[in-house]
């Protein structure tokens, strides 16, 4: 089963003007991109409209949250349908951002992962263990309870239009990335999961993603381990070192 390739450029609450990520988006549009490779950048929500009519066509952007509900007074929050609408084809869920900071239960994160499906965007899942849990090794535990509020409401069908994205907490915006054998071993664990949770080719059509730290020194040897299927890049994405990493398997 051969997987695409999917580098994400996470920007979160980065840069602070127009005029930055009018930069970032010149190296992208220049930059020679493997094309095999599926390119996803996700700015603010602000900025989702303007990067996407400035990016060459085959960059794609993803909102980096959204809410479970279609419409109505929820005030601060963007619905699935109205991404949608935007011609905005993927949303970021579930980042350990928005689970500490923004105590979103795997359960809320589950929701809004199936609204969104439902609205007809693609996801980008995000799961990952804090370092207390890796050194009580309940990483796969952990893993597996955030995957499996999804599981619980989603459709097997549902699965082709999500990546997993595996982000240990300690390793994001912290400098300490995963070893390719922590990566490796663990894209397994989330892998084997979903064989037994949702079916064997459900397990083997889904990208999972690590995310963590990933630099232009550190992906070339993580894109070679063979349940490592991509990136979610946070701070080198906002660096020309992104089209390094984009081209980590060229
Ligand atoms: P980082 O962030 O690459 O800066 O560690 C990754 C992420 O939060 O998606």
């Amino acid at each position: 089963m051969s997987r695409q390739f999917f580098v994400g450029g996470n920007f979160k609450m980065n840069p602070n003007s127009v005029a930055e990520k009018k930069v970032l988006t010149t190296l992208l549009n220049q930059a020679e991109l493997d094309s095999s490779v599926e390119v996803v950048v996700s700015p603010p929500s602000l900025y989702l409209i303007p990067l996407k009519e400035i990016l060459r066509p085959e960059i794609k952007v993803a909102a980096q949250n959204c809410y479970f509900k279609d419409s109505g007074a929820f005030t601060g929050e963007i619905s699935p349908p109205q991404l949608k609408d935007a011609g905005i084809p993927y949303v970021i869920l579930g980042h350990s951002e928005r689970r500490t900071l923004f105590h979103e239960t795997s359960e809320i994160v589950a929701q809004k992962t199936k609204a969104a499906l439902a609205s007809g965007l693609s996801v980008i899942l995000c799961i990952g263990e804090t370092l207390e849990q890796r050194e009580s090794e309940q990483t796969t535990a952990v893993c597996s309870a955030q995957l499996q509020a999804a599981v619980d409401i989603l459709s097997e069908g549902d699965w082709s239009k999500i990546v997993i994205a595996y982000e240990p907490v300690w390793a994001i915006g912290t400098g300490k990335v995963a070893t390719s054998k922590q990566a490796q071993d663990t894209h397994a664990d989330i892998r084997a999961f979903l064989t037994k949770a949702v079916s064997p080719a459900v397990a083997a059509a889904t990208r999972i993603i690590y995310g963590g730290s990933v630099n232009k020194g550190n992906c070339v040897e993580l894109s070679k381990q063979p349940d490592v299927d991509g990136f979610l890049v946070g701070g080198a994405s906002l660096k020309p070192e992104f089209v390094d990493i984009i081209n980590a398997t060229k």
